[in-house]
């Protein structure tokens, strides 16, 4: 014999006696099954109560072969139980499941798209619907219209009918089962085979709010909020929507173009500061050759900067070397120890030989080509050795050549 599902009867029943018919310690903890329970098991995209009987917690409820299985965390200590269901947390999926189904229900009636995958986790409600080109305007109709209909506040039925009668009703989808057909029928607007916990009005759903949908290969993944989790998401986006006005000194309604306005704004700002930036390497790489005495025709820029961005030293270094007969050898220090020395196009040496070497003593790497190369070393103490010893290397190179 299965066990008597309360709430298959009146999803409001969270209170309830029951005798214990079976207790046993397994890794998971205590099984216990009882005469008669409130206690929804995981399925039909549901999740399972939590609750107490007798005090001690119910972490997990499953169904097997028509009999629920409670799990708790310690031993009962009597036969008989008294038992509560965590109301918070089953009403919650009451408003999820059964907005789920009015929210499927609009999809199929709107756009002819079938509910082909369902989620209700703590954090994220979803449906999959089995058509991909949906747009914004579909979900404003679905959405209107499910709310329209929560608005009406009409009942919401359960009863269970014969395999036979099946033929007579409008499913949406098929039963699962063969036998203990249970229909949720949202008063002549959708009938759906559900083992689920609903409210006894439409009301009861609240407010369904999609949040976003995505294309999810050749389905559409719809995310929504129903009743207390569409007030908090309101209240977390209100929240956010008037930190940003205020920020912004606009009011809410003008957050977003303000928003874009500081986007586009940084963009440009961006690219004239990239310019600036640029325009003063090249000063500075003029001031710098001018300072510099040529050594065989050849001036060799050195220098070590403390804490410099290595893009700028990258821009200096790529001036210096835009001018004949001369060659860039920088260096940071900083968050990250780093190194580059690039040359001009008419001083024929390869850059890397001198540059490997050097790296090598110190413990660095890098690489490049043989005009310009980079890398980077772990002991900022080690900056001004790496520098004379790549200086040394290029010397010996030229005079080589
Ligand atoms: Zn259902």
């Amino acid at each position: 014999m299965g066990t008597v599902k309360l709430y298959e009867k009146n999803a409001y029943t969270i209170e309830f006696p029951a005798r214990v018919k079976q207790q046993k310690q397994t890794p998971n903890g205590f099984e216990v099954v009882l005469d008669r329970t409130a206690f929804y098991p995981t399925g039909g995209g549901q999740p399972f109560d939590t609750g107490w009987l007798n005090d001690v917690p119910v972490i997990d409820v499953i169904e097997s072969q028509d009999v629920i299985v409670h799990i708790l965390k310690s031993r009962l200590e009597s036969d008989t139980v008294s038992g509560r269901v965590d109301w918070k947390r089953r009403f919650d999926h009451m408003q999820q499941h059964s907005g789920q189904h009015l929210l499927s229900a609009c999809f199929e009636k709107i756009a002819g798209a079938g509910t082909v995958g369902f989620h209700l986790g703590s954090q994220f409600v979803y449906i999959d619907l089995n058509k991909p080109g949906l747009t914004q305007h579909h979900m404003a109709q679905a959405e209107e219209l499910a709310n329209k209909v929560v608005f009406d506040n009409i009942p919401i039925k359960t009863y269970f009918v014969e395999p036979e009668d099946l033929a007579g009703l409008p499913l949406r989808k098929p039963p699962a089962v063969r036998e203990n057909i249970r229909i949720v029928e949202i008063d002549g607007f959708d009938y759906s085979p559900c083992g689920g916990t609903h409210p006894e009005y439409t009301g009861g759903i609240g407010l369904i709010k999609i949040r976003r949908w995505e294309k999810n290969r050749d389905n559409t993944r719809i995310e929504f909020v129903c009743g207390e989790r569409a007030l908090e998401d309101y209240r977390n986006k209100n929240q956010g929507i008037n930190s940003i006005s205020s920020l912004l000194s606009v009011r809410d309604f003008e957050a977003a173009a303000a928003v874009e306005k500081i986007v586009s704004d940084n963009k440009s700002l961006l690219k004239t500061i990239g310019q600036l930036k640029e325009d003063l390497c090249k000063l500075q790489a003029d001031a710098l050759i001018q300072k510099t005495t040529a050594v065989d025709g050849i001036k060799i820029v050195k220098l070590l900067f403390d804490s410099r961005p290595f893009e700028e030293l990258r821009m200096l270094a790529s001036a210096i070397a835009s001018q004949k007969g001369c060659i860039a050898l920088l260096c940071t220090t900083g968050e990250k120890n780093q190194i580059i020395a690039s040359r001009a196009e008419d001083i024929n040496t390869d850059m890397r030989k001198p540059f490997n070497s050097a790296m090598s003593q110190i413990g660095g790497r890098g690489g490049g080509n043989n005009r310009v190369v980079q890398g980077g070393f772990a002991d900022p103490g080690n900056a001004q050795l790496a520098l004379d010893t790549v200086h040394q290397g290029i010397l010996e190179a030229l005079r080589g050549r």
